[in-house]
């Protein structure tokens, strides 16, 4: 398995430690890539868009030429995990700051998403969360946090805080509120690499 990781901006370098130590654990042979230009993204078996600053990863991918590849692996069945940034790139609408910004979104995943949905008293904050698809609790470090607000029918809710869903998955997509790769527990990594085919 060939796996890339979107590295114009963010926290990339955590997610290709996550994702090899989440291969080994697995015991299976990959790749891991980091995505820097076009070209790269068709060669992949699955795809990460780390968490960042959404505004400047969304032009970055545009001007780069990645935005329309991703959309093709998309939609071509490639598993694609968003983590805060990535969830808010992923989603097909947003509300208040997404909307007024007019904010590059790649409209793969039919959500909504608030870009700091949790504001600025609890701008980072780690809590347990209940994970439909794991049968023990998650602990999750939010840093700044978007969430999805609203979910299309065929979106699958994985965790919720209070009405905001902050894990949810698609068929090949996954978008997580919080950061997967900063913690030892490669639980989403798994499930994540579990969909590839
Ligand atoms: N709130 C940030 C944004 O909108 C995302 C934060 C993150 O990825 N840690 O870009």
């Amino acid at each position: 398995m060939r796996v890339g990781v979107v590295a114009l901006q963010g926290d990339v370098s955590e997610h290709v430690d996550a994702l090899k130590k989440a291969i080994s654990e697995r015991g299976e042979k990959g790749e891991v890539v980091t995505i820097k230009h076009s070209g790269i993204t068709p060669t992949c078996d699955a795809l990460i868009l780390p968490g960042g600053e959404s505004t400047t990863l969304g032009h970055l991918l545009v001007y780069e030429g990645i935005a329309d590849e991703i959309k093709k692996a998309a939609s071509d069945g490639v598993p694609i995990m968003g983590t805060c940034a990535g969830l808010i790139l992923m989603a097909k609408s947003g509300e208040g700051q997404v909307q007024k910004t007019r904010q590059y979104l790649l409209s793969i995943m039919d959500t909504t998403v608030n870009r700091n949905a949790f504001g600025r008293q609890r701008e980072s904050f780690e809590t347990k969360l209940d994970v439909s698809v794991f049968d023990s609790p998650y602990i999750a470090i939010f840093i700044r946090a978007p969430a999805i607000v609203k979910c299309g029918e065929s979106v699958k809710t994985l965790a919720k805080i209070d009405d905001y869903v902050v894990a949810a998955e698609q068929g090949n997509l996954m978008a997580l509120a919080f950061h997967p790769e900063l913690t030892d527990d490669l639980r989403f990594h798994h499930h994540f690499l579990d969909k590839i085919s």
